[in-house]
């Protein structure tokens, strides 16, 4: 690991929370949670955007949902998760960590939630589902996103390969990557959106909705 990476996630440790020993179950499950230190940018981005309202595409056990409402108790966070293993683990999770009042788990594939969804406008909207899908969850969830609100997408560089498709081997890895490829480039184009992407961990897109 890059010294500098290294050194800032000795020193983000220091500042835990309980919600950090999933971290090493996440790991040892091969359950895709956000990095580290893009999870600090994104809390940061939620304090900075004094955001009440979230929707996540994306829950699996629960990690980043617990670790944004544990920011402030006015902060409601509305996630989405079709694996029904993943969905036992996080209700689980919001149980024990005592964030049933603030979390709110929609059971199915995000495509067809968006009728309970659209009773409230978000604040942020954090994509983090299937990596080919980005463009598509981003084309039906954002007319919920209010007007200066974040969109945040994970895994805009995954693995590396989005710069250097070359390398992968596997055809289905292949097609993937050229999606996650033209969705950066179409993001990029949004008129209605400003976006900066950041070369922090597998990559993360940070896109402002215009007024
Ligand atoms: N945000 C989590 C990690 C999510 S991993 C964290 O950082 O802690 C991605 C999850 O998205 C997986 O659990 C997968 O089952 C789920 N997923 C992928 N496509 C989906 C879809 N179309 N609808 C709902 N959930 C989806
Ligand atoms: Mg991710």
């Amino acid at each position: 690991m890059e010294a500098n990476q290294k050194y800032l996630l000795e020193i983000h440790k220091k500042i835990n929370n309980n919600i950090e020993e999933l971290r090493s179950y996440a790991e040892e499950n091969a359950v895709p949670i956000v990095d580290r230190l893009s999870l600090e940018m994104i809390k940061q981005l939620i304090r900075i955007h004094k955001a009440t309202n979230i929707l996540e595409i994306g829950t699996a056990i629960g990690y980043s949902s617990m670790h944004f409402a544990s920011i402030s108790p006015t902060i409601n966070v509305t996630t989405i998760e079709r694996d029904d293993n993943m969905i036992n683990q996080a209700k689980l999770n919001f149980k024990n960590y005592g964030y049933n009042n603030q979390i709110t788990l929609l059971e199915g594939d995000a495509f067809e939630q968006l009728e309970k969804v659209n009773n409230k406008t978000y604040d942020i909207i954090f994509i983090d589902a299937a990596k080919a899908q980005s463009k598509k969850f981003f084309e039906y969830f954002t007319p919920f996103l209010r007007k200066g609100g974040l969109v945040i997408t994970d895994n805009v560089l995954y693995h590396g390969f989005v710069s250097d498709i070359d390398i992968v081997r596997s055809r289905n890895v292949k097609q993937m990557v050229k999606k996650v490829q033209k969705f950066n480039t179409w993001l990029i184009d949004q008129e209605n959106y400003q976006t900066n992407f950041l070369n922090m961990d597998d990559g993360l897109a940070i896109s402002i909705k215009g007024e």
